[in-house]
């Protein structure tokens, strides 16, 4: 390592802050230092992100390998021959008695291009098996749906964050930015001071809602409809943007017929939204010049998450806000690499490059990269819902890398039932994850600071992690645990184990996909602090902005989807007569498998709660910081009541991040939208009582 600070990026979310790591004498042998040169956060970081290095030299992170040598037994510390062995032997014994697709891999939205890019190829060509599947499918797979069913193309953000000040008016549908990325939310204060207009739609009046000029509060699981009743306005006030409509979308028609069918009236019966608010919303839009809306994971982590988006995205094209300057729909995905994780081939049903699995000019050009016969790649798998429920049945061996479902899918129990009834588990982690715990063999891999790899940002701008310093002796990287497994299960090349090598195989396999990085080099990364994908040649600039000529679909036109309301999978009855809406917290990070072991973080967010409104808690009796048992028809979760008056009176809010007595994930419903096979985690329906305490 050098004395020089090391310019990089947060490992935690998909703003992904730039910051530069100084070396120190002291552990772990790095500091953050701020990197006002980067333009996306400009200096500005989170508490995770300033707080990042202390994973590295945590006391309870893993340093070697773990075997559990006997079932039932202890898992115990092994070499890495005996681990990597032990791993192929469960895979290749599983794979030779019941058949490729006995052996499931599950990868993570964390995960470099390089890893999610090597991953995918590992499980088709080393294992064979359909069956891989990411945690990505529990973010933004509804918003990528819908962006691919309308655009023909799925980029998170079709234009840079940027462009946000100086738009007109954004609709921020379902993000809490303020706690969720907060760097990023003084682009709406900029909006703001330039003189454009913010509506943020959510249940909960949060530190973001409090920003906005107009906070709509639908109740959960309603904001299709009100997606649609804001639509029946702008058509019943003449505020379509006819010339847009005419000269570059098709569907409008049956969209619009749809859209009139939900009389404002009847929105505000169903959201809970007045009347009067969607008018005001109408008008804050319309009257802006330019306009946005974005989404996060409210409306899309819902059985209904494809369609929901879809109205959205009805409401940007029907305003002629889409593919112009300033103007558009844009999903604001949740994690480091969410993007790049669903580009580069972990998906149940993708190839590098954003390619279809099904498609067979895909096949054809990957397996040619790839070396193998494209008949034997094998067809689309489950997904990750699906197939963490199938796992002990007909998946009876998995190798997972940068999870922890046990506390972040739905009905967590259930699932951690599921992986305990595994034959064989195999884990790459750093820290020894509630997952981890249950493996047969645990790998201890290398974090963020301690190896080199890209991601793709929210904005779809390829980044270049450095490294920084050398991890651990006794910790290796999962690039080079599966080089390892590979040859162990006969496949000495194909799988290199440096990261630059394998980016330069993810460009040629990405070239003429939707998701082309063929022009994209570590040092053009490094040299223009980024790049913009597509990016088809190395004098290609790249494309910050896509849309503005034309869409990617077949005719170049956007695609009006015709959508209805339907209700959320579960509505409250007698006995389950509350709402259920789960979300983050601003110093904790998803399953929590980092943040939880950095002190300043758990000091600020030691634990869950149950938020709820005074009325209801007047109704059930409780008290702030009483201790609630939450209860829905799939498991119970206790936690302290937070009593205040910024939620619904008819819903109740919990955060995901921890394990135990208070995993919000043992409640949440894991009824999947048709086409995204997304979980609704955003709404299910509970019972509350107060827990007596002996
Ligand atoms: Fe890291 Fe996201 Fe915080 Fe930025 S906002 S410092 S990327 S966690």
């Amino acid at each position: 390592m050098t004395d020089a600070a090391v310019p990089t990026h947060c490992p935690y979310c998909a703003l992904q802050c730039g910051m530069s790591l100084r070396p120190t004498a002291d552990d772990p042998g790095v500091e953050v230092v701020e990197r006002a040169d980067f333009p996306v956060n400009r200096g500005a970081l989170c508490g995770k992100g300033r707080t990042a290095p202390a994973v590295l030299s945590s006391r309870v992170r893993l340093t070697e390998p773990l075997v559990r040598r006997s079932a039932g037994g202890p898992l115990e510390p092994a070499g890495w021959d005996e681990a990597l062995s032990a791993v192929a032997a469960g895979l290749a014994r599983t794979r030779a008695d019941h058949g490729p697709d006995a052996v499931g891999v599950f990868g993570g939205g964390g995960l470099t291009n390089e890893k999610a890019y090597t991953l995918g190829k590992f499980a088709r060509v080393v294992l064979g098996t359909s069956q891989i599947d990411y945690n990505g499918r529990f973010c933004m797979s509804s918003a990528a749906a819908a962006h691919q069913r309308a655009f023909g193309l799925d980029r998170g953000l079709p234009f840079p964050l940027a462009d946000i000040p100086r738009t007109g008016c954004v609709i921020l549908v379902g993000s809490n930015l303020a706690e969720t990325m907060p760097p990023a939310l003084r682009y709406l204060t900029e909006l703001r001071e330039n003189g454009g207009t913010l509506i943020v739609v959510d249940p909960r009046r949060t530190r973001t809602a409090e920003q906005a000029d107009l906070h709509l509060a639908p109740r959960p699981g309603t904001d299709l409809a009100l997606a649609l009743g804001l639509l029946h306005l702008v058509v019943a006030q003449g505020r379509t943007d006819e010339a847009f409509v005419r000269e570059r979308t098709t569907g409008w028609p049956e969209a619009r017929a749809a859209a009139m069918a939900h009389w404002p009236e009847h929105v505000e019966r169903v959201t809970g939204v007045p009347v009067p608010q969607l008018r005001e919303a109408v008008r804050l839009f319309c009257d802006a010049p330019t306009g946005m809306v974005l989404t996060a994971r409210g409306p899309e982590q819902q059985s209904k998450g494809t369609d929901t988006v879809g109205a959205w995205i009805n409401l940007c094209l029907a305003t002629g806000r889409a593919g112009r300057p300033l103007s558009g729909y844009g999903c604001l995905t949740g994690q480091g690499n969410g993007q790049g994780g669903r580009e580069h081939g972990q998906k149940a049903d993708q190839l590098p490059g954003y390619r279809k699995l099904t498609d067979p000019a895909a096949r054809e050009h990957v397996a040619r990269v790839w070396g193998v016969d494209p008949d034997a790649l094998p067809g689309p798998g489950r997904s990750a819902y699906e197939l963490l429920d199938a796992l002990g049945g007909d998946v009876k061996a998995l190798l997972l890398m940068g999870s922890n479902p046990v506390v972040s899918a739905p009905r967590a129990a259930h699932i951690e039932g599921r992986l305990r009834s595994l034959d064989f588990l195999a884990v790459a982690d750093v820290v020894l994850s509630e997952t981890a715990a249950l493996a047969d063999v645990v790998l201890p891999v290398a974090q963020w600071a301690e190896e080199t790899g890209t991601t793709t940002s929210l904005e779809g701008r390829v980044l270049l992690r450095r490294r920084a310093l050398s991890p651990p002796a006794g910790v290796r990287s999962d690039l080079r645990v599966l080089h390892g497994l590979a040859e162990l299960l006969g496949h000495e090349k194909g799988f290199p184990a440096d990261p630059e090598e394998v980016f330069e195989e993810l460009r040629r396999a990405s070239e003429g996909g939707p998701a082309d990085y063929s022009g994209i080099t570590y040092r053009r990364i490094a040299a223009e602090d980024g790049v913009f994908w597509p990016c088809p040649g190395e004098s290609h600039p790249g494309t910050p902005r896509l849309f503005l000529d034309r869409f990617a679909t077949d005719d170049g036109r956007a695609r009006f989807v015709p959508v209805v309301h339907r209700p959320a999978a579960e509505e409250t009855d007698a006995e389950y007569p509350v709402l259920l809406t789960t979300g983050r917290v601003v110093s904790q990070y998803q399953s929590g498998a980092q943040t939880r072991r950095v002190d300043e973080l758990n000091a600020a967010a030691p634990g869950p709660f149950v938020e709820l409104h005074p009325r209801l808690a007047e109704r059930l009796g409780v008290a702030e910081g009483d201790r609630l048992a939450v209860v829905s028809r799939r498991g119970r979760a206790v936690a302290p009541a937070r009593i205040t008056t910024a939620i619904r009176a008819d819903t109740v809010f919990m955060p995901f991040h921890w394990p135990g007595e208070g995993r919000a994930n043992n409640l949440t419903n894991p009824a999947l939208d048709p086409t995204s096979r997304m979980p609704e985690f955003k709404v299910c329906a509970v019972r509350v009582e107060r827990e007596e305490t002996l």
